[in-house]
């Protein structure tokens, strides 16, 4: 079946950053031709490091950011170039959810407000039954009616988080872009609201992007996982496969940090200490990206860039590696730089 959401070669570019004492002062491509797929009832994870592109991906998706170029196709229809009234019109089937509840939660607004103003625009129902959608929504996401006459800083965060979820399916969307959406909460309360968000999955059949920085979090919700380096993709593929055979250095650098349940442990998990700092995002290394840490690098790396080519299992993957000589399991590790 066609997917839902389909980006294809997205850029979402910035100006340069006004430095003193540096020349050449060059765009930051934040983005830099990112493609993924999402299908309806799916959970697709982002990952990667802070500064990636992953919260600048989601928000040129839904041109929160406007994107430099690339295609944003929803349910066939193209959302880049839309004129801004038919962008507000498909908004609805596309929300977002980020970390922080107050910026979609106006502290100074009751939750009926809150909750109500997207069913205001894009359902325009009747007093009473606008009331009784709001009680409904309040039920979906796990709180009493009487939630409805209180301020958000009346509630836990968790709690508030919940709140946010209402606002954010009140008028049906099929998608929910969650950024870092449970990362300011504590373990259990987490482990509660994405409970919630796998019951809403499965209820009214919402599709999620996940972006996050936790990947135990994204490996227990997500069905595929992407991930992201430097503006792009660099593999993704079923949760499984990435999680337990990654294929990319820098995948495998991640998830050694990540403790596994022991029946999982397939490779040594020796603890991979990235060299270095990530890169400056204006100034992208030549080549692989990703071979000023990595301890694979062959001298191919630093000339010419990886393309996506399809990886052991499932998904792609863009390392030398994979092209050019040995899979990452049957290589020999160099010393670490
Ligand atoms: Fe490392 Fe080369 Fe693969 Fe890049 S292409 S991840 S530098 S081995
Ligand atoms: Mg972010």
């Amino acid at each position: 079946s066609a997917p839902l959401l389909e980006v294809t070669d997205l850029r979402v570019t910035f100006a340069p950053r006004r430095a003193p004492f540096r020349r050449a002062a060059a765009p930051l491509h934040a983005v830099d031709g990112v493609s993924f797929a999402l299908h309806a009832g799916e959970t697709l994870g982002l990952v990667g490091e802070s500064g990636c592109g992953k919260s600048t991906t989601a928000r040129g998706v839904l041109r929160l950011v406007e994107p430099s170029g690339g295609s944003v196709r929803l349910d066939g229809r193209e959302l880049l170039g839309l004129a801004p009234k038919e962008l507000r019109a498909a908004r609805r089937d596309i929300q977002m959810v980020f970390q922080d509840p107050y910026s979609s939660l106006d502290p100074s607004m009751l939750v009926r407000e809150s909750i109500g103003e997207p069913i205001d625009v894009h359902l325009r129902l009747p007093r009473a039954e606008r009331t009784e959608r709001i009680a409904q929504l309040l039920q979906r996401v796990g709180l009493p009616p009487d939630a409805m006459t209180r301020y958000p800083h009346e509630f836990s965060g968790g709690q508030r988080q919940r709140l946010t979820i209402a606002r954010a399916i009140a008028a049906d969307p099929k998608i929910l872009v969650l950024d870092e959406a449970v990362s300011a909460l504590d373990v259990s309360t987490q482990n509660q609201v994405i409970e919630l968000l796998e019951e809403l999955s499965a209820a009214i059949g919402l599709t999620y992007l996940f972006i996050a920085h936790d990947l135990s979090v994204v490996r227990h919700i997500s069905d595929r996982v992407a991930v992201m380096y430097l503006g792009q993709i660099v593999e993704h593929g079923e949760t499984a496969r990435v999680f337990d055979a990654p294929a990319h250095p820098y995948t495998e650098a991640l998830l050694s940090a990540v403790p596994v349940p022991a029946p999982d442990v397939q490779r040594s998990r020796e603890r991979i200490v990235l060299a270095g700092d990530p890169p400056d995002p204006a100034q992208v290394p030549p080549g692989c990206r990703f071979h000023t840490r990595c301890r694979y690098a062959m001298d191919v790396c630093r000339t010419e860039v990886p393309r996506l080519t399809p990886a052991q299992g499932s998904g792609e993957v863009a390392c030398h590696l994979h092209t050019a000589g040995p899979t990452l399991a049957g290589m020999s590790v160099r010393t670490l730089a």
